[in-house]
């Protein structure tokens, strides 16, 4: 082992291998991989080695793809069988909502180019003729099923052997039986590992440890949320009719989900596997795995796969007459909303994550792709947001983790309904008036930790949401709150938004040769200013308000809390010109949003509201009712006249009953978040993480008025002038879509043209309520641009109608937000 590299990863399972070969394969050869014991002895070996295409996440979509392309082409390239058997998938359907789900899948799959197929009961019989369609009793009737004839399963010690040929063949190297027991940052920014083999310092460390990934964070100092839940799965003897099928000439079954039973089946030697996702697997090695652990196994815990045997032998009658040969009960990494953390950790540089699978012989090739991309070219190929570690932050204790975790495992196979909130480890982070919006009738949801309002319960409607793919038990009353906003005025608790104070003699420089937009340069002033990456994507979004001469407050998505700090933290100028404060949890906000919202506040505030002493996008600090230090801005995200308070986070509870004591008059109402996604919609507000991605530069969003490319250099600039010479490839658009009955679009929708040719794909979409409008926002080759211009696109399946709209649909002059 050399004393110095440019990357080490730690860990040798499937991930970490992976990571090693594509780094190899972007040509840094100079890179080493240490293995505690020996390759594979994580999680790897006694994976089931399945490679499911399905996956509802846009970005794990993408990664899952790469993967099985990849394993197809490495026996050629490395020489090195990886036992790939392409089987195809099949995930039955037996109600409703299972098939809108596998219909809302679909959309994504067109937009990603995965192949599938929607079948029937009967086509599921030819293709599997071992299956039972169901009797309508104990065994549901199949209603249809998604068919993936590309994906199957593979030998996951041999996948991790191709991808060591490949790394190697490159110029990597890989050590085992060498443990890293500590981390130290030196001065120079490279890290210095302890190894069992001796020190080695290095540029960048890739951490793939798998389950041990929390006490590899302890050691880099940064708290990782993933922790292993037992995991299981049924070996079987010979099926004597899988063995006759085969005899007979039937080809190797497809790999069979029966979601609603929550197990899989696929064919081994003659015989069976069978994994259930059972209700109280528990978490395990929330403190470490301990030394003793090894590349052991848990005991088998029969009695919590009882119910998942029966369903599955009700379901095929040939697994009765087999004997069950093994249980293989294994710690499956997950984190708190099942998807990896695959990119930089926050707040240090130069290192990275690639921790947290539970699916990981299937992401292995595509986190190994994007890990090693984001190192050579400082940025992924792809939005990756879905995945980032810094998605989630510091509210993730060890019992959140685990609580949540073990509630991610027992639903891998509930139906993933677009608008599901789960029950575990809530309320954790609620804002100070929690308790008074519950009592309103708030029926709440989870972001980032924190409790949000979704939607209100009027008296004598039930406080709880009816999940689905379609419109749902508070369709009306989000209209209602929509209807109350623009025509009086409503209250939105956006306490979480993410808040920073800049201040110093640089700060004007530095933050605008951070973001696109001119930073605000009178004092008053807001502007809306995105950060971009050095590709030109839309990388972060700031409300940037000039408080003062060298003091800025910069306000971003609540849920961009880590995500935006590390960037600006990671920015900072090292000469003490700037100084940055996070101040996310020691202010509040409210907006006030409608007509009659400057008639409400004029009963709190002193200062003159009307647009000439107080125009849009500009902002005060104030007394507001008992409260001092208010920054009062005008601003809002619904597209109504209104302001944001930004408070002091002690004058919660009194500037919520003042708010709606003088706004009883003029009717005001509390406003979920629901209906603010209707409200913004309308107005063809752009969202960050869903329309605003790094996949698309502020050109193709159609914010031209937000880059000020005569302003001097900032990130990014280069890739957009750029841009602009070689042609813009994408532009955004609203559409209305036609006959919809009850199910809106909801983002991940394709565009296709009357030709039926796939020219762009929705990043949002909900039902305008005030419009009455079913609305959908997102990005299409710009020759299908123009209003007016007929789109077709596909919602569960269908394909409807829809014609391109001018941009902001509600009041396109923005008149009511000026008046
Ligand atoms: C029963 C079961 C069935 C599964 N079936 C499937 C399936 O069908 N399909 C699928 O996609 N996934 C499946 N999985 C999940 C899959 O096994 C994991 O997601 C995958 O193996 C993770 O790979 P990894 O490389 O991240 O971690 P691991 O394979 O766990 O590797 C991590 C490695 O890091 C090493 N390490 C840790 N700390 C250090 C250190 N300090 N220094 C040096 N080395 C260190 C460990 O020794 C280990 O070898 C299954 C899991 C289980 C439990």
């Amino acid at each position: 082992m050399k004393s110095h590299y440019r990357v080490v990863v730690i860990g040798g399972g499937a991930v970490g291998v992976s990571t090693l070969y594509h780094l190899a394969k972007k040509g840094w050869s100079d890179v080493a991989l240490l293995e505690r014991t020996e390759l594979t002895a994580g999680s790897t070996w006694h994976a089931a080695g399945l490679l499911p295409l399905f996956n509802m996440s846009y970005t794990v979509g993408q990664l899952h793809k790469y993967s099985v392309d990849l394993y197809k082409n490495l026996p050629a390239e490395t020489g090195q069988d990886v036992s790939f058997h392409v089987t195809g998938n099949l995930r039955l359907a037996t109600n409703r909502d299972r098939m809108d789900e596998y219909l809302k899948y679909c959309s994504t799959a067109n937009t990603i180019g995965v192949p599938f197929r929607v079948i029937t009961a009967e086509e599921v019989k030819s293709l599997w003729p071992l299956v039972e369609l169901g009797n309508g009793g104990d065994t549901a009737n199949i209603v249809g099923a998604l068919y993936h004839p590309d994906d199957g399963h593979i030998a996951p010690a041999d996948l991790t052997m191709a991808l060591r040929k490949g790394a190697r063949m490159r110029g990597a190297e890989i050590y085992e039986q060498t443990e890293v027991t500590n981390a130290v940052q030196l001065p120079s920014g490279e890290w210095k590992l302890t190894t069992s083999r001796g020190e080695v310092t290095c540029e960048h460390v890739v951490c793939a440890t798998g389950n041990y990934a929390r006490q590899t964070g302890k050691m880099f100092g940064i708290n990782v949320p993933a922790i292993p839940v037992e995991h299981q799965y049924i070996v079987y003897d010979e099926s004597p009719e899988l063995v006759e099928y085969r005899k007979n000439g039937g080809k190797e079954l497809a790999v069979l989900r029966e979601s609603d039973e929550s197990y899989y089946l696929r064919e081994e030697r003659g015989g069976w596997i069978l994994g259930p996702y059972e209700s109280g697997a528990p978490a395990r090695f929330a403190d470490g795995v301990p030394e003793w652990f090894g590349k052991s196994l848990f005991d088998g815990e029969i009695e919590r796969l009882i119910p998942h045997i029966e369903a599955a032998q009700r379901r095929v009658p040939a697994l009765e007459k087999c004997g069950i040969k093994t249980i293989v009960n294994g710690p499956i990494s997950y984190t708190p909303d099942g998807s990896p953390l695959i990119g930089p950790a926050w707040g240090k540089r130069g290192l990275w994550l690639n921790e947290g699978h539970s699916f990981g012989i299937t992401a292995a090739g595509g986190s190994g792709w994007q890990r090693a991309e984001w190192i050579t070219e400082s940025e992924p190929g792809i939005d990756m947001l879905a995945v980032d570690p810094r998605r989630f932050g510091p509210y993730t204790s060890k019992r959140y983790v685990v609580a949540k975790n073990e509630e991610t495992y027992r639903n891998v196979f509930t139906v993933h309904f677009p608008d599901e909130e789960r029950e575990d480890a809530r309320p954790a982070k609620t804002s100070p008036v929690y308790d008074q919006i519950k009592k309103m009738g708030g029926v709440f949801g989870q972001r980032y930790g924190w409790e949000r309002a979704n939607w209100f319960a009027p008296e004598g409607v039930e406080p709880k949401d009816k999940f689905s793919f379609r419109r749902s038990n508070y369709f009306e009353h989000v209209g209602n709150e929509c209807r109350n906003l623009r025509e009086k005025v409503g209250v939105i608790d956006l306490t979480p938004f993410s808040k920073w104070e800049v201040t110093g003699p640089g700060a004007e420089a530095w933050l605008d040769s951070l973001v696109a937009n001119k930073v605000p340069v009178k004092t008053g002033r807001i502007a809306l200013c995105h950060a971009l990456t050095k590709r030109g994507g839309i990388r972060s979004e700031f409300t940037i308000t000039k408080l003062g001469e060298n003091h800025f407050y910069a306000v971003s998505a609540g849920a961009a809390e880590r995500y935006d700090h590390d960037l600006l933290q990671k920015a900072l100028p090292t000469d003490g010109s700037v100084q940055l404060r996070n101040i996310t949890n020691s202010r509040g906000v409210f907006v006030i949003s409608g007509p009659r919202s400057r008639d409400l506040l004029a009963k709190l505030i002193d200062e003159p509201l009307d647009s000439k002493n107080f125009p849009w996008l500009t902002g005060k600090t104030l007394e507001v009712g008992l409260a001092t230090d208010v920054h009062v801005l005008r601003v809002n995200f619904v597209g109504s006249l209104g302001w944001e308070l930004h408070f002091p986070i002690e004058y919660a509870h009194h500037l919520f009953s003042a708010v709606f004591a003088a706004g009883c008059e003029f009717g005001v109402k509390m406003v979920g978040m629901r209906a603010m996604e209707s409200l913004r919609m309308e107005k063809s507000y752009r969202m960050w993480g869903s329309d605003l991605t790094r996949d698309y530069t502020p050109f193709e969003a159609g914010l031209n008025r937000m880059v000020r490319m005569d302003k001097g250099e900032f990130v990014g600039r280069a890739a957009l002038a750029a841009q602009l010479e070689k042609g813009v490839p994408n532009a955004f658009i609203t559409v209305e879509v036609h006959d919809v009955v009850d199910a809106d679009p909801l983002g991940n929708e394709p565009l296709f043209n009357a030709e039926g040719k796939l020219v762009g794909r929705l990043t949002a979409g909900y039902y305008g309520h005030c419009l009455q409008k079913s609305l959908g926002l997102g990005y299409v080759d710009p020759a299908y641009a123009a209003v007016g211009t007929e789109l077709f696109v596909e919602i569960l399946g269908e394909r409807k109608r829809a014609t391109v709209l001018v941009d902001s649909p509600y009041d396109p002059q923005n008149s009511e937000l000026r008046a």
